[in-house]
């Protein structure tokens, strides 16, 4: 990933703190919870101490010093405690897990959320770069290691981190020179921490690549089921799946296998350390107790656990600085460019391309070059040529879709870019050559969007002017019918039908219709040309036609080729001319075999 280098990890945990900032109470709370937890440890140890001395002599006071308490002998006093301190850990440990679980929680909601608007701002060119498996699996896996480093790793280091500053207290306090002696460890273990952590970022990122390629390949299979099993696609899909979900099973276990080889040897440290301390209590012992050498022995017990985790917090760190890495790259990427300022109630359509040539980001192929054409309101230009020719890329300019540099395109005299988009968007109804419907009711995927509040007979006429109302009629709940996602369950000429619905109600005075080339048959083709007609009464209308009927009454008729307009005129002048678009004309426009002949 071109992103690991991107930034300093300090850089990352930094940023990914300031989303933290908001749940700063509720993080304070668990901080305190876990010092409760932390404190408690040492008082265990020195517990002991009390138990071992009171085997010899349970009537001595617990503080012999304290009035109050010197009634109090060790026979009850030792039981007593133990189950204060357990109740004191307890309360500890709820504030600081429940705590944090809200600031984690509460954390991946806030990445999530800003990923998902994130999508909805990013141009079309970051679509046509990124899968969208992999932009899913950030916003659904990503997201969860991130609390590894931003919320986990940070109770560990507290939680832990603190019992081990208050175990070490308590060891200077009980012995300081044995317990400077066990000091003298510890950069032995920071050298082999460090070194692990890079290896476990590294390892980490390949495991969300990998996580992204499962995501993907099953979508992919699931969206694109019909075609698998029509042109036995199975083994195919079922090897690919295969990979990836290997490649996602060898990377996690790559990183197991550092992490299993890591932890011992940490392990196998601290014991070593362990083993020298005991050998220099037993020599030093001096005029120590017995209870006080337990304690200070059971103290040191429980240092290895603690440290261990600590140890292990930079994995965690690391795995969620690699996921915050993706996340931020993604937060980071430019939004659609929207400098424009120009904004109008209304406008009347006439629509001027002026000299305009395209080439598509980071690809050097010119998909339109030098086109000039003018629309007056009301008129309809038709747009035909062979597949490939740039019809629909010329569509998407006008919305803005992809950013022109060279030539023009205004709308009412004012260049596309200088509007704002959502204003610009507004004055366009399309309807693209791949028709897109949600997983709702019919009359909530004809008044989608902004169209969304309109009222139910706006609704029923766009339906009924789209030729649409005799098939939903017919649907079991009519308007109210689901249409499965993307309307798997109309064929291709209603779902096409409800789409134009969609334009009608929206109602603007520019209509880009990208005619899909689906065959269908006279019967739909014949509603479909029905529906396209009445859309077109009274708004400017740009219509790439693969059907003779639609485009034989355009005002004007551009034929393209390889990015040109190489001909223009109406129907007739064309016809007249016998070029192009009469070769094209005789072969049926829609035809490959039409194509070719250019
Ligand atoms: P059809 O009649 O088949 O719909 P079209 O005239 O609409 O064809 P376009 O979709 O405009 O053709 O494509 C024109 C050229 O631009 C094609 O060569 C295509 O490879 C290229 N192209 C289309 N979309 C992109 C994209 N997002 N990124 C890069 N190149 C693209
Ligand atoms: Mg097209």
């Amino acid at each position: 990933m071109a992103s690991s280098a991107r930034q300093s990890s300090l850089k990352i945990y930094l940023r990914l703190l300031s989303y933290v900032k908001p749940y700063i109470g509720y993080f304070l709370v668990s901080i305190i919870g876990y010092v409760i937890f932390a404190s408690t440890q040492p008082m265990m140890a020195g517990i002991l101490k009390y138990f071992v001395d009171g085997l010899s002599n349970p009537d001595a006071a617990l503080f012999p010093g304290v009035d109050w308490l010197a009634e109090l002998p060790l026979l009850y006093a030792v039981p007593i405690l133990i189950v204060l301190i357990a109740a004191w850990q307890g309360v500890g440990s709820f504030l600081g897990n429940y705590f944090l679980a809200r600031v984690s929680l509460g954390l991946v909601h806030d990445l999530r959320v800003a990923l998902f608007n994130s999508l909805l701002t990013l141009p079309n060119r970051y679509y046509d770069s990124h899968n969208s498996g992999h932009l899913i699996s950030r916003i659904t896996f990503n997201v969860t290691m991130v609390t590894g480093a931003a919320t986990d790793a940070i109770k560990v280091v507290i939680r832990e981190g603190l019992t081990v500053v208050f175990l070490f207290a308590y060891l200077l306090w009980m012995n300081w020179k044995l317990t400077l002696v066990m000091l003298a460890i510890l950069p032995v273990i920071a050298v082999v921490v460090s070194s692990a952590g890079k290896k476990f970022r590294k390892q980490s990122k390949k495991i969300q690549v990998a996580m992204g390629d499962v995501t993907h390949v099953a979508s992919e299979t699931i969206q694109g089921y019909r075609v698998v099993r029509s042109f036995g696609g199975e083994p195919y899909e079922q090897a690919r799946f295969l990979r990836a979900s290997q490649g996602n099973t060898d990377k996690q276990l790559g990183m197991i296998k550092t992490s299993a080889i890591y932890t011992p040897t940490l392990q196998l440290l601290i014991y070593t350390a362990m083993a020298a301390l005991m050998f220099l209590v037993l020599l030093l012992r001096g005029d120590a107790s017995a209870g006080d050498l337990v304690a200070y022995i059971t103290a040191a017990g429980l240092l290895p656990k603690p440290i261990r985790q600590l140890s292990e917090v930079s994995a965690n760190i690391q795995k969620g600085l690699a996921a915050a890495d993706s996340i931020f790259e993604q937060l980071d990427e430019q939004t659609e460019t929207d400098r424009g300022s120009v904004e109008r109630e209304r406008v009347s359509g006439r629509l001027e391309v002026k000299n305009l040539s395209f080439v598509y980001p980071e690809t050097d192929k010119p998909v339109l070059q030098d086109i000039s054409f003018s629309v007056e309101p009301g008129q309809m230009v038709a747009l035909v040529g062979r597949s490939g020719s740039g019809k629909s890329t010329l569509a998407n300019l006008i919305p803005r879709f992809y950013h022109h540099s060279e030539g023009q395109i205004l709308l009412d005299g004012v260049e596309v870019e200088d509007y704002t988009l959502r204003n610009l968007r507004r004055h366009i109804a399309l309807v693209t050559q791949q028709v897109t419907l949600f997983n709702d009711s019919v009359a909530s995927n004809i008044a989608y969007g902004d169209l969304a509040g309109a009222p139910r007979e706006a609704v029923e006429r766009a339906a009924g002017d789209a030729y649409a109302r005799e098939f939903i009629d017919k649907l079991p709940q009519g308007f109210d019918t689901e249409v499965g996602e993307n309307g798997v369950l109309l064929s291709g000429g209603q779902r096409q039908r409800l789409a134009i619905a969609r334009a009608l109600l929206k109602d603007s005075p520019l209509l880009i219709l990208d005619e899909a080339t689906s065959a269908l048959d006279t019967e739909s083709e014949r509603h479909i040309q029905a529906a396209l007609d009445r859309v077109m009464q009274g708004r400017t209308t740009l219509v790439i036609a693969h059907r003779l009927s639609t485009i034989e009454k355009a005002d004007l008729i551009l034929v393209m080729d390889q990015g040109r307009i190489v001909e223009r005129g109406t129907h007739g002048e064309l016809l007249a001319q016998g070029g192009f678009y009469a070769r094209l004309h005789a072969m049926g426009l829609d035809e490959e075999g039409g194509a070719e002949i250019a």
